[in-house]
């Protein structure tokens, strides 16, 4: 593929930060950009200076929200190798997301050359430090200057990157959530398996209400029932109940995380009784009252495993192994990170240096 590549000038170029990164606070010097347009297909494939970009107030993406992301990361590796983890699987659910919402998809290999380029051109931005990466979000939009609803005629596919410390700076601490009973996040034949703008947009007010009342997540639960359990916040969830390891089967209103998909083969591999099933509040609510429920962890790109400490179900508390990280949340956390990280051997070629 041909990407023009327009260098920021020297005079011009940002200092990197120093002292803490957070998260997608800071952005490298340049962005990577592609056009669609019906009949043409996808063009100028371009890496220019990072900035604000332009767009008519009437473009669709404004009013309709035709908008998908994906999240993945560059690692720096010990050996001093740049790697990606998987970034074929975030390809083919970008595509997945693109179907969806009626936007067009990227062939998997030219999208992970893109990605590629990006990096490679801001190679010097990616933290070095153990735990550190640079944050890379390909984003899509459409951008069609017209108010009528239907498919947009022309899209932005972006990259934009973003140097990112350790989500755990002093540690894997456990993290407090509570079961949202009034409002859902997607339901079986919307959204819910991509990674769209739009089921973010309608998450926040139950994340902010959780963070008003002192818990870090939300635990959705299933739009139609409200019984069965679904994910944490933007976290696939794990539940160790009575030695086996359960997650919800994915229907439709599940994100299908690639730190998900992971962990099931690393933890079947390593001998677990691994379950994609339905699991109810109930279920939980009886394995903790029989002393049942050992671990319960999040999964997702940017905390890699977030241990849960507490959970709320209605008017009750229920602390989860003390309120300490489980042996399976830790295992998972090193072995994962040792293979993003480039430490301990992947032998799942999952990898890909750039
Ligand atoms: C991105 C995301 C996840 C995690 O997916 P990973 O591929 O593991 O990063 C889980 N749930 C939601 C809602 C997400 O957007």
């Amino acid at each position: 593929m041909d990407i023009r590549i327009e260098r920021v000038s020297p005079d011009k170029a940002k200092k990197k930060p120093e002292g803490a990164l957070g998260f997608g606070k800071y952005f490298t010097d340049h962005m990577f950009l592609m056009e669609y347009t019906t009949g043409k297909g996808w063009h100028d494939a371009r890496i220019v200076p990072y900035g604000p970009i332009a767009l008519d107030p009437s473009a669709m993406v404004f009013h309709y929200g035709q908008e998908i992301f994906e999240g993945l990361k560059a690692y720096h590796a010990a050996d001093g190798r740049t790697l990606l983890f998987r970034p074929d699987e975030n390809a083919k659910r970008m595509n997945s997301s693109c179907h969806r919402l009626c936007m067009p998809e990227i062939p998997v290999d030219t999208w992970v050359e893109c990605v590629k380029a990006a990096v490679k051109n801001d190679i010097d931005w990616i933290p070095t430090d153990f735990g550190t990466s640079l944050y890379i979000r390909p984003f899509m939009i459409a951008t069609d200057p017209f108010l009528g609803v239907r498919a947009s005629d022309h899209y932005y596919f972006i990259i934009i990157l973003s140097p990112v410390a350790s989500y755990y700076e002093s540690g894997l601490n456990p993290v407090r959530i509570y079961i949202e009973t009034e409002y859902v996040r997607a339901v079986r034949g919307g959204t819910g398996f991509t990674k769209c703008g739009g089921n973010y947009a309608a998450s926040i007010l139950s994340q902010s209400n959780a963070h008003t009342e002192g818990y870090e997540q939300v635990l959705w639960l299933d739009g139609v029932h409200r019984e069965y359990i679904e994910e944490v916040g933007a976290m696939n969830v794990f539940f160790k109940i009575d030695g086996e390891i359960v997650t919800p089967s994915l229907e439709g209103s599940i994100l299908p995380g690639i730190t998900r998909k992971s962990a099931i083969e690393l933890l079947t591999k390593k001998g677990y009784k691994v379950s994609e099933r339905k699991l109810s509040v109930r279920e939980v609510e009886e394995a903790a009252d029989a002393g049942k429920l050992e671990e319960i962890f999040g999964t997702g790109t940017a905390a890699v495993i977030s241990p849960v400490g507490e959970l709320k179900i209605g008017g009750k508390h229920i602390v989860i192994n003390d309120n300490k990280i489980g042996e399976v949340s830790s295992w998972l956390y090193n072995t994962l990170t040792g293979i993003q990280w480039g430490r301990i051997e992947d032998k799942n070629g999952w990898t890909v240096t750039i």
